[in-house]
């Protein structure tokens, strides 16, 4: 049922859900279905987290994080949603890549990939074969020491070209750097390469709809605009939470939030043993990210250019350029009418999305922030008139949202796109040693990160916690 957030909630939950993002939906669903007594609070005025859109004059729609996942999620929500939300998922064709080094296109998959390697690059296929057969083979209790710079140099030796064609897309996609572990990068890399890239036909508002409607279905009690200010906790054990001075009764409290908002706003470091407070502050946050987003006047079109354009200025690719606030590098989503077929008068949108660092935009003055954020529009159109010359006057609609927007709308810590970096699984997955009956799921480790993994960990999450309860029955 779909609670009214004015109405105190009186009865007592089997689980909690803080956050609809798509973990916790998948996690609330997956619950419900089980014949669990769920209810899914959430801050924000619509169920999606991350997986969000929204509305501008009049007309105009963006899809905030609908730029592409991996064939996965088809199973995914075949099998923890329903068929009809899986069959929406369609390919990404045209994934363009366009930088001082190469113009390429491909529709992601290995093939294409082998191919591009060898005939464009001039790598050995015996190189490429080695590389795509390790890289499909990793497992994330691999060994985490190598990082991705050194796979890649270890496999094309001063390639700068092919360390770029290969790793560019997934720092995009998951905010993972040269520096980062090449387990993470492997396992990201061969999901995405296995078959293309992926979307929803409808846009995130249907698939969001679709997911809502069968939560409901489910009997999943949702209520909206209820942000939960603590996770009571008593003698060790869960026991609810509170939202301003209303409490609301549950044996399992599973966030979606922030892990560590969760840990330290939501529960409290003096609820934990110290030693586990200790590894907890050695968890990093991934970064943030910059959007720009550009509505289309009603009646004009732009011509098929490619569903996903990585761009860059830079000669070179380096983590740092990446996420300066005077990068060149972006990724173009173009969103044509086709997307909506639902819609009568779809529109035409193009988000272009920057990686960023919340610290350079926090420390910002009020004129500076403003003047920073227009900087950010005019960049990314003198990027984007390089890739479609007339689009200026096109536009009817732009707008910039930074890491403080990303913040404020998720209570994400520093506005992390992807929550925090690998060692933060460990710390999810023993919260409820630390407390029974609390758990936590979503964008922890760049694996359980991005539609499908934060789908998949909903899952992984809700399976401990039928465990729990089973334990406890
Ligand atoms: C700009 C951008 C582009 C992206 N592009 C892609 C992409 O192309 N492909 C891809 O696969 N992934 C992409 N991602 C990442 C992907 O969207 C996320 O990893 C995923 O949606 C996160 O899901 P989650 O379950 O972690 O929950 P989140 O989306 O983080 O949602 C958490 C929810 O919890 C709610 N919440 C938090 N605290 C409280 C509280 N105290 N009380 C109540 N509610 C609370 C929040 O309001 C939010 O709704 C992108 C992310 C960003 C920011």
């Amino acid at each position: 049922m779909l609670l009214n957030k004015n109405n105190k909630v009186t009865q007592s939950y089997d689980v909690i859900i803080i956050g609809g993002g798509l973990g916790g939906m998948t996690a609330a669903n997956k619950l419900a279905k089980n014949g669990r007594k769920v209810l899914l609070l959430e801050a924000h005025d619509k169920l999606g987290g991350f997986a969000t859109w929204f509305y501008r004059k009049g007309r105009h729609i963006f899809d905030v994080s609908l730029h592409g996942f991996p064939i996965g999620m088809v199973k995914t929500c075949r099998k923890y949603w329903n068929k009809e939300i899986a069959d929406k998922i369609i390919q990404l064709k045209r994934v363009r890549f366009i930088n001082p080094l190469y113009n390429i296109e491909t529709d992601f998959t290995v093939e294409d990939f082998t191919s591009k390697l060898i005939n464009d690059f001039k790598v050995s296929q015996e190189q490429v074969d080695n590389f795509f057969q390790l890289i499909m083979n990793m497992n994330y209790y691999d060994d985490k020491k190598m990082t991705n710079g050194e796979l890649l140099e270890g496999f094309f030796p001063g390639r700068k070209d092919v360390h770029r064609f290969l790793i560019e897309p997934i720092v995009y996609a998951n905010g993972s750097t040269l520096e980062d572990p090449a387990v993470t990068y492997g396992i990201v890399f061969s999901n995405f390469m296995s078959k293309g890239v992926y979307s929803f036909e409808g846009g995130t508002d249907l698939v969001v709809k679709m997911m809502q409607d069968e939560l409901l279905k489910n009997s999943v009690d949702i209520r909206l605009r209820s942000k939960v200010g603590k996770i009571v906790i008593k003698d060790n054990v869960c026991q609810g939470v509170l939202i301003d001075d209303e409490f609301i009764s549950s044996r399992v409290v599973l966030s979606n939030g922030n892990l560590i908002g969760t840990i330290f706003n939501l529960v409290g470091e003096e609820n934990f043993t110290p030693s586990f407070i200790e590894k907890v502050k050695k968890v990093r946050l991934n970064t943030s990210s910059c959007q720009v987003y550009m509505g289309i006047k009603e009646g004009e079109t732009i011509e098929d250019v490619g569903d996903l354009i990585f761009y860059s200025e830079a000669e070179e690719f380096q983590t740092d350029e990446l996420l300066s606030m005077n990068t060149t590098s972006r990724t173009f989503s173009l969103y044509y009418p086709r997307l909506r077929p639902q819609l009568k008068n779809a529109g035409y949108s193009i988000v272009s999305s920057t990686n960023a660092r919340y610290e350079d935009w926090v420390t910002l003055s009020r004129e500076e922030y403003k003047a920073r954020k227009e900087e950010l529009i005019r960049a990314t159109l003198i990027s984007l008139e390089k890739v479609i010359p007339d689009i200026r006057k096109k536009i009817d609609y732009i707008e910039s949202a930074t890491p403080l927007t990303i913040k404020r709308y998720t209570q994400h810590e520093k506005g992390a796109s992807f929550g925090t970096k690998h060692e933060g699984l460990e710390i999810s997955m023993g919260l409820n040693k630390e407390i029974k009956g609390l758990f936590h799921t979503g964008s922890v480790g760049i694996i359980m990160s991005g539609w499908l993994g934060a789908a998949n960990y909903g899952v992984i999450q809700s399976y401990e916690v039928e465990n729990y309860l089973e334990s406890r029955a």
